[in-house]
């Protein structure tokens, strides 16, 4: 009884619990992140290996040392910034839980709306052409292509990495998007879609914003002094792209609808809808073709 007591207090000590490594972690990421709590029971269930939903029901559950010692290396990367989403590789989109590493931006909520837009416009049972013009981690493209199975979806990049990436999310998802490596419309020359859908970097070089956006890549958040760079150049180049009633469906900054507007309308193009997030920031343009010479 002695000697196993004596095991019992040793494996105590070295194997902390769920509950108290909770405790800890909330207060080592208290200074650094807006959901310590969140974080906290994310990280612990990555590092662990279980679901939140047990980290939260079996607070008790010993944690062995190696994991723990995983978790304390998590965390001071969080505590220097690095995103959650990172550090766990994973990042759920429109329901769908999606890879992603430093190749490609965290998909924001936000452009949850990008998606819902590209929806409406693309009847269930509709062959749509669609294209997901820098699709990053494929989020876009994939969620439509899950929502809307009979969807033509193609999905373009720059980045040959972040084309591994999203083509893995693909395969992994079982989802039939075809990938293409192309700076913009260059290697779609002569191809025309229904939808075009684009969440450009539209960040202005200078913005403050960067300051926490340092560890995702500057490729997919800068659009130049004004943000406007990469807009600009889709507006140009995408009325060779779409079809008849075809329609552009671009992301933008909360503080760059007026401008989009005026530049999308000296190129002749017209607005068919204008949306706003769930945080009420003018967000999404939807545009039509038809006028554009
Ligand atoms: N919404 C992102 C941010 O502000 C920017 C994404 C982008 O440039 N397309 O963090």
């Amino acid at each position: 009884m002695g000697v196993r007591g004596t095991h019992e207090h040793t494996a105590a000590r070295a194997e902390t619990t769920v509950g108290e490594l909770v405790s800890q972690a909330v207060r080592a990421l208290a200074g650094a992140s807006s959901s310590p709590l969140l974080d906290a029971e994310l990280l612990i269930a990555f590092a662990t290996g279980q679901r939140r939903s047990s980290v939260l029901a079996f607070p008790e559950r010993r944690v062995p040392f190696a994991r723990a010692e995983e978790l304390e290396r998590l965390i001071a990367r969080r505590v220097r910034g690095e995103p959650l989403a990172y550090l766990t590789r994973t990042q759920e989109f429109f329901s769908l839980p999606l890879r992603v590493t430093p190749a490609v931006l965290i998909p924001r909520p936000e452009t949850e709306l990008l998606v819902e837009e590209a929806l409406a416009h693309c009847p269930r049972g509709e062959r749509c052409a669609v294209l997901d013009l820098g699709t990053g981690s494929g989020a876009i493209a994939l969620a439509i292509k899950h929502e809307r199975p009979e969807a033509q979806v193609t999905a373009a990049d720059v980045s040959g990495a972040a084309l591994t990436v999203a083509g893995a999310n693909a395969q992994r998802l079982g989802l039939d998007v075809r990938f293409v490596e192309s700076n913009w419309f260059a290697a779609l020359a002569d191809e025309r879609f229904d939808l075009i859908v684009c969440n450009p970097p539209y960040v202005a070089a200078e913005d403050r914003a960067f300051a926490e956006l340092a560890f995702e890549p500057r490729l997919a958040l800068d659009g130049g002094a004004d943000g406007l760079d990469s807009l600009r150049l889709v507006l140009a180049a995408a009325r060779d792209h779409l079809n008849r009633k075809g329609l552009l469906l671009l992301e933008h900054g909360h503080d760059q609808r007026a401008a989009l507007v005026k530049l999308a309308a000296a190129l002749g193009w017209q607005i068919a809808a204008a949306r706003a997030d769930l945080a009420g920031h003018a967000r999404v343009l939807v545009l039509s073709a038809e006028g554009v010479q």
